[in-house]
């Protein structure tokens, strides 16, 4: 058997405390497969963050200039900071037949979806709006307010789910929701768009 793959482009995207960061983490420890698409981003490293790992981290004026010259597949503000994927993290990868996981907001999903490049986008949804509020407070980072406006945020994100090509519910353990977009990615490697094995004679 002849076997060629094409890569593909997946992302995965949800309300911010949806948990999608946690499911993408174990998808990319399982599935070595894929490459994780390290994004540029405005704000400042987080500790144990390290630059060219977990983001490209720049400043407002470089993020600007590579905006101008058009070096994003797709961009957004969140939560005050500026993200955006880069093409060269993610065009050369996908014509050399890797799959590429981008982990991004809606806003960024929305753009992927709309620019009719051929990628597998899944929602992540949590169980419900208290959960998925429990979730950010616990979380500590965040301010009363900012919770409130991620909480208004999240109840618009969700309204959208209808354009994405899948739903993961978030509603078990890391494990189950891991496993449950393990199903979709191992569905889609076998789509004959990516995949078209060629039998010998
Ligand atoms: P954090 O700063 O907590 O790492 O990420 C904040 C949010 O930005 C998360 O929802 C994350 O998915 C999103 N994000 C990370 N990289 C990108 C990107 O390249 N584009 C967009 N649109 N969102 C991103």
């Amino acid at each position: 058997m002849i076997e060629t793959r094409k890569g593909m482009l997946l992302v995965i995207s949800g309300p911010s405390g949806a948990g999608k960061g946690t499911l993408a983490a174990l998808l990319l420890e399982r599935d070595r497969s894929f490459r994780f698409s390290v994004s540029a981003a405005t704000r400042a490293p987080r500790p144990g963050e390290i630059d060219g790992v977990h983001y490209h981290f720049m400043d407002e004026e470089t993020f600007a200039r590579l905006v101008a010259e058009d070096a994003f597949v797709e961009h957004a503000q969140v939560h005050g900071h500026h993200y955006g994927t880069l093409k060269s993290e993610v065009c050369r990868q996908l014509e050399a037949g890797e799959n590429v996981l981008l982990d991004i907001d809606t806003q960024g999903a929305q753009q992927v979806i709309a620019s009719g490049m051929e990628a597998v986008s899944v929602f992540v949804l949590p169980p419900s709006f208290r959960e998925l509020r429990s979730r950010l407070e616990k979380r500590g980072t965040e301010k009363p307010e900012e919770v409130e406006r991620r909480m208004r945020n999240a109840r618009a994100e969700v309204e959208r789910m209808g354009s994405y090509d899948y739903v993961v519910v978030n509603d078990g353990t890391p494990e189950e929701g891991a496993e449950r977009l393990w199903t979709i990615v191992q569905a889609e490697k076998m789509r004959t768009t990516r995949y078209q094995p060629r039998l010998e004679d």
